[in-house]
């Protein structure tokens, strides 16, 4: 039924025709297929091979080498079956220059009896050192029949990701049987990109470069294809990540129809306040700000993001933004994760502006209800103009008079969509809120390309004078003690210490009892310190006394879960201790250990792990010991663990890359912005069609 129409005409095939069309693909394959993302014959052609296998060679037997992947050809001498430890087939071969033993631990007596003395082989498998000779064990092989020798392999033999269900074999005759379909219907995979694009960027066509990734000639660069560097990889990572970027910049043209309050530059009010701060703006900073009141002169609404490390001074540039607005009599609304942080920029910004007669106002969802009523009441009159909380600033009773800016602190964890969402919810009167994104760590160049390219970015590249780098090191749990006197020796000095207890189980009672625990055992190593304990069972408003006591310096040693991550601020802690510091991924480690070095004194973090490490966790650890830049950490961070790290599995997911590499292919980042550039300018049209090709046509990047 479903090949009637392939007889006689042509099908009208296309790249979402359902690879049900296959000769050899029933409902049970296809699921399968569907289980490897393969639902149409475009995804078969973009499931690309994780490796490739030699097999255009044959090796003499007398040429082997341990390690070597390869074909042979070679006659069984004696095949056996054996009991040593287990039950197993031995089949000794050779072909005159040499011998070879074959080992199978899962086989049949058919399979045994046809390995019969005399029978010509052709193997294929890795070589390694056996007990008496080389060996390979379960090579992939065939029996050859007398008389009619087989031809060698005219390309190199790919391995595809498979699955359960779905051999090697088949993925090879299914990729075989559509790149034949290919070459008569190029319409499966039409070319989007324009010939300038080609020819000047010096990448080969689509049809031809998925032609070679799948059978690359004798004589390809192998090691190219293995590490995705050759120029036909490349082209498809290029045309991937130019679609990611292509769709927000396409969102983000969208969003820029909508309109914004102009709002002013005021130098009064921003004098009177600069002229209270104990110290100077950093370049960075100045340039930084003067970048946002530019945007925010402008009635496009604002969407930028400020990337810094760790304690580069964000906090300022977004406090000389909030307070540009409330000049011109605007609201702000600053977001922050978690009910501490938020806690932390009320305590900051009442500081800062209170004395301007500008206190900012607190919103929780946990406030008693008569407090909250009268904060919503104040909020919608626009008697307050600066209004900080969590995320719950944004839930449905929350009305705003006359609501300019959004600060979102540290909000690497968002995607794209809400941000968008967050921009509707403050709209009044047509008009969308400029909005404000700050970082907690930076973003590796490709990554940002790729997952925020609907934004503007800022980079605040300096930190304030007089910093010294933190000092690492990774030290065993079983040296306690030894940490424990530094501790003591910190305090003794009038310095402040973190111990920081991270997430060790996913539950919060057993992450509350290791803190615990913790700091049960500290205070009675060190019944002369005033110990404090911070975790996420504590009510708000305890959190808030305890971090309250320890910027005072009434307490000397917090001992704290993970909540104290992202944003603290306590310039004379200058020790970090990190309990279990090796299941904590990179850009966390970078974020604790920016809670010190923030004043002029030496800081030291240690890193407590417990033995022995995995190799991942010694890389981890070794990369914080050599550095304290924030973006060499990201970058490593990329290359290690992926962007789900930085991004925060949920928009890490929306990405969801098939053959880019964020890490890998960061030199693309250039050509794809150009290319971007071009594509807007001169060849709109085919923006959408990239863009479902690689995004999928019921994606709402798509919707372009
Ligand atoms: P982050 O960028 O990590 O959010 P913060 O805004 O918390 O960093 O700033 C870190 C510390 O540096 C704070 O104590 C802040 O008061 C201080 N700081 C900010 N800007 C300057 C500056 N220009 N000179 C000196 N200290 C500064
Ligand atoms: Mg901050």
């Amino acid at each position: 039924m479903k090949r009637s129409s392939s007889l006689g005409r042509a099908p009208a095939l296309h790249a979402g025709t359902p690879v049900r069309f296959l000769r050899g693909v029933g409902p049970q394959l296809a699921e399968k297929l569907g289980q490897l993302g393969i639902h149409t014959l475009a995804d078969l052609l973009f499931h690309l091979p994780l490796r490739y296998e030699d097999r255009t060679q044959l090796t003499p037997l007398g040429a082997l080498q341990i390690g070597m992947r390869t074909a042979v050809e070679c006659k069984v001498e004696l095949t056996e079956v054996v009991i040593r430890h287990r039950r197993m087939l031995l089949c000794r071969v050779s072909d005159g220059t040499g011998a070879l033993t074959l080992r199978f631990f899962y086989f049949n007596q058919a399979q045994a009896d046809a390995l019969a003395r005399g029978v010509t082989l052709r193997c294929y498998g890795e070589v390694i050192r056996g007990p008496a000779s080389l060996e390979m064990v379960h090579p992939e092989y065939r029996i050859l029949e007398p008389g009619r020798p087989l031809p060698v392999d005219d390309a190199l033999t790919p391995i595809y990701p498979a699955t359960q269900g779905v051999a090697q074999q088949k993925l090879r005759a299914l990729s075989t049987q559509v790149l034949q379909l290919l070459d008569n219907s190029p319409q499966i995979l039409p070319e989007l990109l324009p010939p300038e694009l080609l020819d000047h960027g010096g990448l080969p066509p689509l049809a031809e470069a998925v032609r070679y990734v799948h059978r690359p000639p004798v004589g390809a660069p192998v090691n190219e294809l293995m590490v995705g560097s050759h120029p036909s990889q490349q082209r498809l990572a290029f045309e991937e990540l130019l679609a990611h970027h292509l769709s927000l910049r396409q969102l983000r043209l969208n969003a820029d129809h909508s309109r914004a309050w102009l709002i002013p530059r005021s130098t009064q009010l921003l004098e009177q306040f600069r002229a209270q701060l104990p110290f100077k703006l950093t370049a960075a900073q100045q340039r930084v700000t003067a970048e946002i009141f530019r945007d925010l002169e402008n009635s496009t609404p604002m969407m930028r993001l400020v990337q810094g490390d760790v304690g580069c001074g964000k906090t300022l540039v977004a406090a000389l933004a909030a307070l540009n607005c409330m000049a011109s009599g605007f609201q702000v609304a600053l977001m922050a994760p978690t009910e501490l942080l938020a806690e932390q920029h009320l305590q900051t910004f009442t500081h800062w502006f209170a004395p301007l007669g500008l206190p900012p106002v607190w919103l929780s969802g946990r406030m008693p209800a008569a407090q909250r009523r009268h904060a919503l009441a104040d909020i919608q009159s626009g008697r307050v103009q600066m209004i900080i909380g969590t995320h719950a600033l944004f839930q449905q009773d929350v009305e705003f008079a006359r609501l300019a800016l959004v600060i979102i602190d540290e909000q690497h964890r968002f995607g794209v969509h809400q941000r968008l969402a967050l921009r509707e919810k403050g709209a009044a009167d047509d008009l969308r809120p400029h909005q404000l994104i700050m970082t907690a760590t930076p973003i590796p160049r490709t990554l940002a390309m790729t997952a925020y390219a609907d934004l503007d970015v800022s980079a605040v590249d300096e930190l304030p004078p007089g910093r010294t780098p933190v000092k690492t090191v990774a030290v065993s749990d079983a040296r306690r003690a030894e940490v424990v006197a530094r501790v003591r020796a910190a305090c003794r000095s009038g310095r402040q210490v973190y111990w920081v207890c991270p997430l060790i189980e996913e539950s919060e009672d057993l992450q509350y009892q290791a803190a615990e625990d913790t700091a049960t055992r500290l205070a009675s190593a060190l019944p002369e310190l005033r110990i404090g304990l911070v975790h996420g069972r504590l009510r708000p408003a305890q959190k808030e006394t305890v971090m309250a006591h320890f910027k005072s310096a009434a307490l000397q040693l917090l001992v704290a879960t993970t909540v104290i991550e992202v944003g603290v601020d306590v310039p004379n802690a200058s020790l970090m201790v990190i309990e279990n510091a090796e299941r904590l991924g990179l850009a966390q480690l970078h974020q604790l250990r920016g809670r010190v070095g923030r004043g002029a004194a030496e800081s030291n973090c240690v890193m407590l792990y417990h033995a022995p490490l995995s190799q991942a966790a010694r890389k981890r650890l070794e990369v914080m010991r050599a550095t304290n830049d924030g973006f060499e950490i990201a970058r490593r961070d990329l290359e290690l663990r992926g962007p789900g790290e930085l991004l925060g599995t949920r928009q890490a997911g929306e990405l969801n890359l098939r053959i880019a590499d964020l890490s890998r292919d960061a030199a693309l980042v250039p050509k794809v912005q150009q290319a971007a550039q071009l594509l807007l300018a001169r060849y709109p049209a085919q923006i959408s069609l990239i863009v479902r090709r690689w995004l999928g046509e019921n994606s709402r990047y798509a919707r372009v």
